[in-house]
């Protein structure tokens, strides 16, 4: 254990921790980012951005920037200014005693391997996914979990967007504006989406509904050429000649390290108030794991920033 008091740990390496990470580090913070293991596909350094491929939405890069290499800049700049990057991942936080207490490796050890005054969690969510082994070699190679990122891609193609929730509906009227065919596949006859979505999606003449649906497979070695529909009730598949598919199943935010010791929504997202203050003084929060409602790099870096601040304030005035 080290007998270093930390000012700050960031846990987590999105745009947002990243974006902590550099104002920290530029307030003389000498912040530590713990940031996650390559290996893992919820916890894995850089975040979602990682498993994206062209980012054109981010302001600055006008002709666009793969999203590893967007992340792989964020670090650089962090670092530039100081702070330390651990490569693993959190195992066990205990944020009852201060200072705060984490663990990385054996959690069941009896001291934490780093405490510090302030945590700032930006841990982000995932997408869930169908749990498809086609879905690792395909995601970003015409799958997709944003059409807000990645629609445009896709302009006079044929979609499949999976789902019956807001978010599936939502995917699917945006695509619509770039894509010749929107194909809903739903597990059910019905609609989860409230009563204004479904209204909006089923006067669409561009979608088309697929229901008691589920997708058994994606086709296709290097990009998307088809995907395997099967009925529920039937048990009949049919391959549909798609050449995108957008899985809009829900998120889950990265909270389970919080359960029990922060406020989290009955959705599992962290509570924020106030800018990014939680209901523990001296735990920040920034990014997708707090936000479920825009979700994007860009909005996830102006909360780490609002973080990284807001962590500054608080420890001049209470620990320094
Ligand atoms: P959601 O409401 O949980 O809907 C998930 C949908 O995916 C459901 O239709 C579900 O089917 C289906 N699904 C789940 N697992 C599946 C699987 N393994 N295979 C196939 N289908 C699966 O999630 P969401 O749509 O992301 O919405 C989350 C929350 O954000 C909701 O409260 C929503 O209202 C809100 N939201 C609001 C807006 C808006 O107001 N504009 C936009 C987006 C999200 P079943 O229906 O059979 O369970």
């Amino acid at each position: 254990m080290s007998s270093d008091v930390r000012n700050v740990i960031i846990i987590g390496s999105g745009p947002a921790g990243l974006t902590a990470a550099i104002y920290t580090a530029r307030a003389n913070l000498e912040p530590l980012m713990i940031e996650g293991e390559p290996s893992s596909t919820s916890d894995q350094p850089g975040g979602q951005l990682m498993l994206t491929t062209e980012v054109e939405n981010f302001p600055g890069f006008p002709e666009g920037i793969m999203g590893p290499e967007l992340m792989m800049r964020f670090r650089e700049q962090a670092m530039r200014f100081g702070t330390e990057v651990i490569t693993e991942k959190v195992s066990k936080v205990d944020l009852s005693e201060r200072p705060f207490r984490v663990w990385v490796g054996d959690a069941d050890a009896a001291d934490p391997t780093y405490r510090s005054h302030a945590v700032i969690v930006s841990t982000g969510a995932q997408s869930l996914m169908l749990g498809l082994e086609s879905e690792k070699r395909l995601l970003g190679h015409g799958l997709s979990t944003c059409a807000t990122c990645d629609g445009f891609f896709f302009r006079d193609h044929d979609i499949v967007v999976v789902g019956g929730g807001d978010s599936a509906l939502e995917e699917a009227l945006f695509l619509t504006k770039f894509a010749r065919s929107v194909t809903l596949v739903h597990r059910r006859d019905s609609l989860r989406a409230s009563k204004i979505m479904q209204d909006r999606a089923l006067a669409n003449e561009k979608i088309t509904f697929r229901w008691n649906s589920t997708v058994v497979d994606l086709l296709g070695d290097t990009t998307l050429s088809g995907v395997v529909v099967q009925d529920v009730h039937s048990g009949e598949t049919e391959t549909l000649d798609m050449t995108g598919v957008f899985v809009a199943i829900g998120h889950r935010p990265n909270t389970d390290l919080f359960t029990g010791q922060l406020d989290l929504e009955d959705t599992g997202y962290l509570i924020t108030h106030d800018g990014s203050k939680t209901n523990l003084e001296g735990v920040f929060a920034c990014g997708d794991v707090q936000d479920h409602t825009y979700r994007q790099a860009i909005t996830a870096a102006g909360s780490g920033c609002m973080a990284a601040i807001d962590a500054e304030r608080w420890l001049e005035a209470n620990v320094h």
